[in-house]
């Protein structure tokens, strides 16, 4: 039965992302965010700057206080090609051999820099989450949907008929780009241990 499941799909409301091409398109790096961040977040990334500089001597965002996922990583230049969102549902940015900006610094076997081979996954957490309460809830195997796992099996499967030949490889963003690479307390933890493996149709080679 999981393969007659189709994700609702809805659509992408901007990009910034350049349609440019993998050479291959080795594997996914699934990640974790909440579907809502809060704009204070700002201040702690490299876009925060970026974003002062467009907004100029205005107030940081005359926005609500609570950013949806999408917007946050258009603001702060990062991407993915999918978003999972709590209900399953699908959001495509971009197809799976476009480069996206979701793995930062990162190592994985004789890979570096991944967003240059591999795809981006986030995973949605529900609600408004500050770093702090997001980092904790992803630790409990609840956080993530039976839809989204199948939303997730869904994009694995259309991923590899998209890149036969390359795409073998499916980790979590702590795998490539956690303390080991990045330094003490400074690595991604998610999707954290949370996210329970055995639900993904997935064995890495
Ligand atoms: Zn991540």
């Amino acid at each position: 039965m999981n393969n007659r499941f189709y994700p609702n799909i809805i659509p992408s409301l901007h990009s910034h992302v350049t349609d440019k091409e993998m050479k291959s398109v080795n594997g996914m790096v699934v990640h974790a965010m909440s579907e809502f961040i809060h704009r204070d977040a700002l201040k702690y990334t490299n876009g925060y700057n970026k974003v002062n500089k467009t907004f100029k001597n205005k107030p940081l965002l005359e926005y609500d206080e609570w950013l949806d996922a999408e917007y946050y990583l258009h603001l702060v230049g990062l991407s993915a090609n999918f978003l999972i969102y709590p209900d399953g549902s699908l959001k495509i940015l971009k197809k799976s051999n476009v480069i996206t900006y979701h793995a930062g610094v990162s190592k994985y076997l004789n890979w570096t820099n991944l967003n240059d081979d591999f795809c981006g996954v986030e995973i949605l957490i529900d609600g408004k989450n500050h770093y702090g309460a997001f980092i904790n809830r992803i630790k409990n195997e609840d956080w993530v949907s039976e839809n989204q796992y199948k939303t997730l099996n869904y994009i694995l499967m259309m991923c590899e008929k998209e890149n036969p030949i390359t795409f073998k490889h499916v980790i979590g963003h702590s795998v490539c780009s956690g303390d080991h690479v990045r330094g003490k307390g400074k690595g991604k933890r998610d999707p954290s241990e949370g996210f329970n493996w055995k639900r993904v149709n997935w064995t890495n080679p």
